[in-house]
């Protein structure tokens, strides 16, 4: 006799998996679990229409799995987009390593998640994200190819997050354009929260520029180093989101523009690298546009770490990949023109154009 599965009541009126929130269609959802090394991942491929699905493998102490679940779904289908508005011929997919990156990682567990990724021979490539490094896409580069983001010394791109923090620069200067008239960006204000690897050397072209750069961490002593390097002031106010400043830089956490916030942004600027930083697309997009604030889309302005590890697809170079981030000013003015001749917002304008892309590549594919 079989004993019968108990389960939530909540849980019993939902699938499991396809009747996810956050599930888009996915093509493939794998769950790995390795008892000997304690591994428990979630590899989400999302879309492969474009091309493999690369993106990178986080490592973050969900609360449950449910939640890891969720964020490998809402993950995997941004790859998808940010690659396709990007023009790379990549399709999207993210990986999530349940765990604390700081106390339960182990080599053991990083090489038998290489070879979980190696299984899926090249449906998925993956690369670094919160909680893994270079020397963890090293370590799994010894048990499969299919990995991005390994050391130079090793043939690799490296660390991605200056490349990212170009882009970012790069489509600030578009969305300043766009709003101010000019893309010199001398003299304005911008406060760029979380000064992490992407916020530090945004920070130092915004200061090389001549910006007004004020910062807000939650590490003083990081705030303190930007003072120190590059002229910074450190944001003092009790609220972040009504500061008078031009431009407003979302460099840490994501659904920062959400309720509470996107009344009292002031900022007539928002462009940061932070991944979904709108907590409803459709809704705070459409409050921006409404308030006259203009939004570069998260995942056009931050893709240059995508667009540098992608270099170790087809043949790395350092000045290919730094020019094609470049041309993220271009792509950011293109997306701002679209969205006013279509009366849409800059997100949906964004998502369009990919869609468009994706679209149109499986034509071609099922016509050949
Ligand atoms: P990071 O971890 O190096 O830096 C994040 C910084 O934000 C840290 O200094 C942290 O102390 C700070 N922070 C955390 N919570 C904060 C809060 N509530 N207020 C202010 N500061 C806070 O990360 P990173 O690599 O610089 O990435 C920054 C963001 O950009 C992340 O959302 C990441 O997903 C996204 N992103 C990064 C890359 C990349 O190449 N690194 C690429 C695309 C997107």
């Amino acid at each position: 006799m079989t004993a019968e599965i108990v389960m939530p009541a909540e849980l019993k009126k939902m699938d499991p998996v396809f009747g996810q929130f956050s599930f888009d269609n996915h093509e493939q959802i794998v769950f790995c679990n390795d008892k000997d090394t304690g591994l428990k991942a979630i590899i989400g491929i999302h879309n492969t229409v474009m091309g493999p699905a690369l993106g990178g493998t986080r490592m973050w102490n969900y609360a449950n799995e449910w939640e890891a679940l969720n964020d490998v779904l809402r993950l995997s289908r941004g790859m998808t987009y940010k690659s396709a508005i990007t023009g790379l011929n990549l399709g999207g997919g993210k990986a999530v390593i349940i765990g604390d990156s700081k106390l339960d990682k182990t080599p053991e567990m990083i090489t038998k998640f290489g070879q979980f990724v190696n299984s899926l021979s090249g449906k998925y490539i993956t690369a670094e994200d919160v909680g893994t490094t270079t020397e963890d896409m090293d370590r799994i580069h010894e048990v499969t190819n299919f990995v991005t983001g390994i050391s130079e010394s090793r043939g690799g791109s490296g660390n991605p997050s200056p490349v990212t923090a170009y882009g970012v620069y790069m489509g600030m200067k578009a969305a300043a354009k766009y709003q101010f008239g000019s893309d010199n960006l001398a003299g304005k204000k911008v406060l760029v929260q979380g000064t992490g690897h992407v916020g530090e050397t945004l920070i130092s072209y915004l200061a090389k520029e001549g910006a007004i750069v004020f910062v807000s961490d939650i590490h003083q002593d990081k705030m303190e180093n930007m003072v120190a390097k590059y002229g910074a002031k450190i944001f003092m106010g009790s609220d972040l989101y009504s500061a008078d400043v031009d431009i407003y830089a979302p460099c840490a956490l994501g659904a920062t523009i959400n309720d509470d916030t996107v009344y009292r942004i002031k900022a007539k600027v928002i462009a940061g690298a932070a991944n979904n930083q709108l907590a409803v697309e459709a809704v705070h997009g459409q409050i921006l546009r409404e308030r006259g604030i203009t939004y570069a889309p998260d995942f056009l302005i931050n893709a240059g770490g995508i667009i540098n590890v992608y270099g170790e697809i087809v043949k790395y170079d350092k000045a290919e990949a730094m020019r094609r981030t470049e041309n993220i000013y271009n792509t950011t003015l293109e997306i701002f023109n679209f969205a006013d001749q279509n009366n849409l917002t800059t997100q949906a304008a964004a998502m369009q154009i990919a869609q468009n892309r994706i679209d149109q590549r499986k034509k071609e594919n099922t016509n050949k």
